[in-house]
């Protein structure tokens, strides 16, 4: 760790993380009482003793070299990004510099799960995916406290984080915060980090963050939503000024219960945004008392000759319940009552019944949980008709993302 007058840099590379069983435990899905046992516990040990062998997590953070707030956009190092959330956190607390942080837990995971999926192992996949994410909570964890030490001894104090993506902070500004992060001072950046144009970083399990610094701690007592202890798991912390919030599971009680399989931390292969879009405006889910979920997507496109006539599908989906990963159990996909235009499609004029029949029979993902949409391999296609096959694969990913990105969401709110 290197100090140029009183500004803060640090680069590590780890040999081990301490990941807790309560947050890897948390991240899989399961409620807080459980204890894992049988064929659970067997494969979080596992995802654990292979992270601990083969894992390369990382962190490094730096203090910007300027920051100021000009109307709606908070300008760090001469770069611009607008977060309505992050600047009024940042105002309301006073803060006067802002510290920028890149956690990860490496790529061989990532590799190794994909591996492990490609051999038709899901439950090893899924174990070691979820490992990695509590990787990079712990690892935030451990820069938040890191930051909050070298504060403190300076009579100042570190705000909660907040990352693009974030609710009110466009995932779009990503890639600006990557360029910026890189901008390394005397420290190397520990690990390479490359980002798609929809915001996704590679590897997957990596976070960027920005922690709002201030001097006026007073105000932190005050105001409690400015402090992120409540949130924050790090035990030997002596500078603590909140309770942490999750209760500690009580000791020795053994509940058998079935992992929820949602992957909270999911990467989409659809910007965020678009999916929050379509969440709110095509997408219906009712949830059952039997746990079980049904979901209608209103999919609106158009031919692809016939002058782009517009034409609408519908997707009806029935889901398992959470406690067995929102198995695909049922899944249709029709033309919308009274719709014409999907006549038009040149597949359909050319011959409509093997068309029609290969949109009514494909199901793709059937009987698979509902995660699995994460790891599926489909080509990019841009055709708003049905005429291909890839077409057709391309619009069940849009509807299986949009309903895992809405149920996250939901399980998010039950946190
Ligand atoms: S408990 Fe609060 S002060 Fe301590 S490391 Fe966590 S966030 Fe920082």
């Amino acid at each position: 760790m290197r100090e140029l007058m009183a500004s803060i840099e640090m680069a590590e590379a780890f040999s081990e993380v301490e990941v807790l069983d309560e947050e890897y435990s948390r991240l899989l899905g399961y409620p807080r009482e459980v204890v894992l046992e049988g064929r659970a516990r067997e494969l979080a040990d596992w995802a654990r003793a292979w992270y601990v062998e083969h894992g390369r997590p990382w962190m490094y953070a730096r203090q910007a070299a300027s920051f100021a707030i000009s109307g709606k956009a908070i300008c760090i190092d001469e770069t611009q990004f607008t977060s309505s959330r992050l600047q009024t956190t940042l105002e309301q607390a006073g803060a006067h510099s802002v510290i920028l942080v890149a956690v990860g837990a490496g790529a061989e995971a990532e590799e190794e799960a994909r591996r492990r999926w490609a051999d038709e192992k899901p439950d090893e996949y899924f174990f070691l995916e979820m490992y990695a994410s509590a990787v990079v909570e712990r690892l935030t964890t451990m820069a938040g406290a890191r930051l909050c030490d070298w504060a403190e001894r300076r009579g100042m104090a570190v705000l909660p984080h907040y990352s693009p993506g974030y609710s009110e902070w466009d995932i779009a500004e990503q890639p600006r915060l990557l360029e910026l992060l890189k901008r390394t001072r005397d420290e190397q950046f520990p690990s390479p980090v490359e980002i798609f144009e929809t915001g996704m970083l590679r590897p997957k399990k990596t976070l960027l963050a920005v922690f709002g610094l201030t001097a006026h701690t007073d105000r932190l007592t005050r105001l409690t939503s400015l402090i992120p202890c409540e949130r924050c798991s790090y035990g030997p912390c002596q500078y603590r000024r909140a309770p942490f919030r999750r209760s500690p599971r009580p000791a020795g009680e053994v509940i058998t219960a079935r992992p929820l399989s949602l992957n909270l931390n999911a990467s989409y292969s659809v910007n965020r945004k678009a999916l929050e879009r379509w969440a709110k405006e095509r997408l219906t889910l009712h949830m059952n008392d039997d746990g079980t979920v049904d979901a209608e997507f209103r999919y609106d496109g158009t031919t692809c000759t016939n002058m782009g006539r517009p034409l609408t599908f519908l997707y009806n989906v029935k889901l398992g319940p959470g406690t067995e990963g929102y198995p695909i159990r049922m899944q249709q996909c029709v033309p919308a009552s009274g719709d014409e235009g999907h006549k038009l499609m040149c597949k359909y004029i050319e011959d409509e019944n093997a068309l029609m029949g290969a949109i009514g029979s494909e199901k793709p993902l059937a009987g698979e949980k509902l995660d699995a949409v994460l790891a599926w391999p489909r080509p990019p296609s841009v055709a708003g008709c049905y005429c291909d096959s890839t077409s057709r694969e391309h619009k069940w990913g849009l509807v299986f993302e949009t309903i895992h990105y809405s149920l996250v969401q939901k399980e998010r709110e039950l946190e």
